[in-house]
């Protein structure tokens, strides 16, 4: 399952007591989800960071600039201290009988086995960008771009959080009070939280570049990988296609009910195409949705 996913479908009730959960990919979310998976009785069997330690401990200094990142950080820890975490590893595959038995990582020297009843997979977080590319915005290295009081290149169209960088709860708070300030025109307010915001977007750039996914990782999937989950598209029927565009038209990739959610991110990595359409509706909708008179 996905790292976000699988702690959803607890906090849903999914029962992980006494499993024994791998975690696996980039980012600080898979500590925090194995922080939260521990704290209710399962077992932590190891938590495989793709980042290297020289990148991350560059990352750990950052943190003593942001002290309720540091406590948050530390409370995780506490939780997974007796799992084993280990930097510069990534997951290669996983197998089993009909369920998830066993996971394969490599550390660029050596491959080796964990046992294991569920995996969370995680590579860091991307920005849903459909709606501001909706409506013309201008994105810039994958995020939207906004001045300082959080409007973007289309009038009248502020935009914050995860869309303008992956920053956690406490950015997008303050660029919201910021983007609201502004719009209820008290902008000399708005102002004063600005040196508060470039904090934060600092620890941003910072959280991007730390857990920068590796080149390693494109040499992964395999000729019968699915990248496309809807459509049912493997990496090999996607080699031949030059652009999104071109993939779309040819395999169906990217077609179906995610509408490239998921695989739109993937490609982006894996061929470095560029996924910028966006159509509406965004997310599928029901004719009976749509067949609601005024
Ligand atoms: C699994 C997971 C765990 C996380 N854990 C932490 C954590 O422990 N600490 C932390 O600081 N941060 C955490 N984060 C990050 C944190 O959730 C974000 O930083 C924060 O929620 C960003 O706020 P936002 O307003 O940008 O986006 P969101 O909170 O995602 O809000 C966007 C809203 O827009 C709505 N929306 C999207 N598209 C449309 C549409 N087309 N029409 C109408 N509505 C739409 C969505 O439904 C959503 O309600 C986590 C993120 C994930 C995914």
């Amino acid at each position: 399952m996905g790292a976000g996913g699988l702690q959803a479908l607890v906090k849903g009730g999914l029962d992980p007591r006494g499993k024994r959960i791998v975690l696996a990919g980039s980012g600080p979310l898979l500590l925090a989800v194995a922080a939260g998976l521990a704290s209710v009785g399962a077992v932590v069997a190891g938590i495989y960071e793709q980042a290297p330690i020289s990148k991350l401990a560059g990352f750990a200094l950052t943190l003593l600039a942001h002290p309720a990142k540091l406590v948050e950080g530390g409370r995780y820890w506490l939780k997974t201290m007796h799992a084993p975490y280990r930097t510069g590893t990534w997951i290669v595959h996983a197998e089993g009988r009909g369920r998830v038995e066993r996971v394969t990582l490599r550390d660029g020297r050596k491959t080796w086995g964990v046992e294991c009843d569920w995996l969370g997979c995680g590579f860091h977080i991307v920005p849903n960008l459909e709606l501001p590319r909706l409506l013309g915005c201008r994105t810039v290295a994958g995020y939207v771009e906004v001045d300082r009081l959080q409007n973007t290149s289309v009038a009248r169209v502020a935009c914050v959080g995860e869309l303008t960088g992956i920053g956690g709860l406490e950015k997008a708070l303050v660029e919201g009070q910021i983007a609201g300030l502004s719009a209820a025109g008290r902008e000399r307010d708005a102002l004063r939280l600005v040196p508060q915001r470039q904090r934060l977007q600092q620890f941003a750039h910072r959280l991007d570049r730390a857990f920068a996914l590796r080149s390693e990782l494109r040499t992964l999937a395999q000729a019968n990988t699915v990248v496309c989950r809807c459509e049912d598209v493997t990496h090999s029927a996607l080699q031949g296609c030059a652009s999104w565009r071109q993939a779309k038209l040819h395999t169906r990739c990217g077609m179906g009910a995610c509408q490239g959610r998921v695989c739109g991110s993937a490609t982006e990595f894996l061929f470095d195409w560029e996924n910028q359409n966006t159509r509406p509706p965004i997310f599928p909708a029901a004719v009976s949705t749509l067949a609601i008179k005024p």
